[in-house]
């Protein structure tokens, strides 16, 4: 049996990949095609492996799930659905755990809120992207900014605690544009807000327009300026930064995104989901379901009892190669662009890293774009985040 030997609390992420509509820029797993059957199917799929999850891995170590996170696809879609997945997370989660659900605007409606609510979900991340009609249009999202107004307003007297994602430097919007969807988005007193630089990436209608120059996105300079943008509107209102993309309002930061920025293990099931789970080897393993819906179907269900980890991955899941290069490259990469910082005792402890900063570095430290506590936690000044690929480099040459 494989062994586990972390503190056992844990997150659990579950993939819903069914949306109404397929955004341009989006690579995430999802799928526009689908019925009632398919979605019956799937989460019938899903409440058996999360059956074999929860009996064969997370009680036998006693783990304990600080958060449940509904991620997509389009997780909103759904209500009832959801039923026999929180009797089985239930007896797992801890007092007060973190209950997320991402939600579309067209979703939120008096009814789905009350179920959600009724069901323990305790946090709904909406959608939103922008509220100007050309971003949306641009982003190819399917609702409008009058029915933005109309959704949020429920959501806002529906949950106390409700995220709102926006994306920023998409082709055509301007400093101030950015600066009128951040204070659109405030108005609505969201307990915290997501805020994605637009990518690119390479299988997508708008990856594939952009490697042609049909749309040429904003230099790394501009990009930046929306990021200071965001950074000194919100920190004007309230808001506290957590990491590059994440803001939360004092009280409310988001529990389960600091389990990936923390180097905390999570069970993930579901179309190309991706999971962490620390192993008897200090970097743990990644897996990752299939990402096609049919694959994910015609998965057996995982036996972790009678499997060694190894055999486990070869037989289900797909492992992608770790060792103390590559995590030390995540953990630091995650560190420096958050609020958490890196732990010198944990680097000390899982890569056997000597601290011994670059000159370089001892200049940044001088200066206080790097702080060192007294516990030993190094940490980014949050304008530099956006940076954090360059900083990454420099900090992991300090380890020997
Ligand atoms: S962005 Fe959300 S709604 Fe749009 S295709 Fe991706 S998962 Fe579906």
């Amino acid at each position: 049996m494989p062994q586990f030997n972390t503190p056992p609390i844990w997150g659990l992420y579950l993939h819903i990949p069914f949306c109404s509509e397929l955004c341009h820029y989006c690579d995430f797993a999802k799928t526009a095609r689908w019925d009632h059957k398919t979605v019956a199917q799937y989460f019938s799929v899903l409440e058996q492996h999360l059956d074999a999850w929860l009996e064969q891995v997370v009680a036998p170590r006693g783990v304990r799930l600080a958060s449940l996170y509904l991620g997509g696809g389009t997780p909103g879609l759904f209500t009832r659905e959801y039923e026999a997945i929180f009797a089985m997370a239930a007896p797992y989660l801890v007092p007060q755990a973190e209950i997320t659900l991402e939600a579309n605007p067209k979703n939120i409606t008096v009814d789905s809120l009350t179920h959600w609510k009724k069901l323990g979900i305790n946090r709904v991340s909406v959608g939103v992207q922008s509220f100007h009609a050309e971003g949306l249009q641009f982003l190819t999202r399917d609702h409008t900014p009058a029915q933005l107004q109309e959704s949020l307003s429920l959501v806002s007297t529906h949950f106390p605690s409700y995220n709102l994602d926006l994306i920023y430097s998409w082709p055509g919007q301007s400093l101030e544009m950015w600066k009128q969807d951040l204070i659109q988005a405030v108005a609505f007193s969201p307990s915290h807000l997501s805020l994605y630089n637009l990518t690119y990436a390479p299988q997508t209608p708008i990856g594939r327009a952009h490697e042609r120059k049909k749309i040429l996105s904003p230099d790394d300079e501009s990009q930046a300026e929306f990021y200071e943008v965001a950074r000194t509107f919100l920190a004007s209102q309230g808001f506290l930064q957590e990491e590059v993309a994440n803001w939360y309002r004092p009280g409310f930061a988001a529990r389960h995104n600091a389990l990936y920025w923390q180097d905390v293990p999570y069970v993930a099931i579901g179309a190309g989901a991706w999971g962490y789970l620390p192993t008897d080897e200090p970097w743990g393993i990644r897996y990752q379901y299939p990402k096609g819906l049919r694959s994910f179907l015609s998965m057996p269900v995982p036996q972790f009892l009678h499997h060694t980890l190894s055999s486990i991955q070869s037989d289900l899941l797909i492992e992608t190669e770790r060792d103390r290069e590559s995590w030390l490259l995540e953990y630091i990469g995650a560190g420096l662009r958050s609020m958490y910082g890196i732990d010198l005792h944990l680097i000390q402890e899982k890569s056997n890293g000597k601290w011994v900063p670059t000159t370089w570095i001892q200049q940044a430290l001088a200066s206080g774009v790097l702080q060192l506590s007294e516990k030993k936690i190094l940490s980014l000044s949050p304008q530099e985040w956006f940076r954090e690929t360059a900083w990454c480099g420099e900090v992991i040459r300090c380890f020997l």
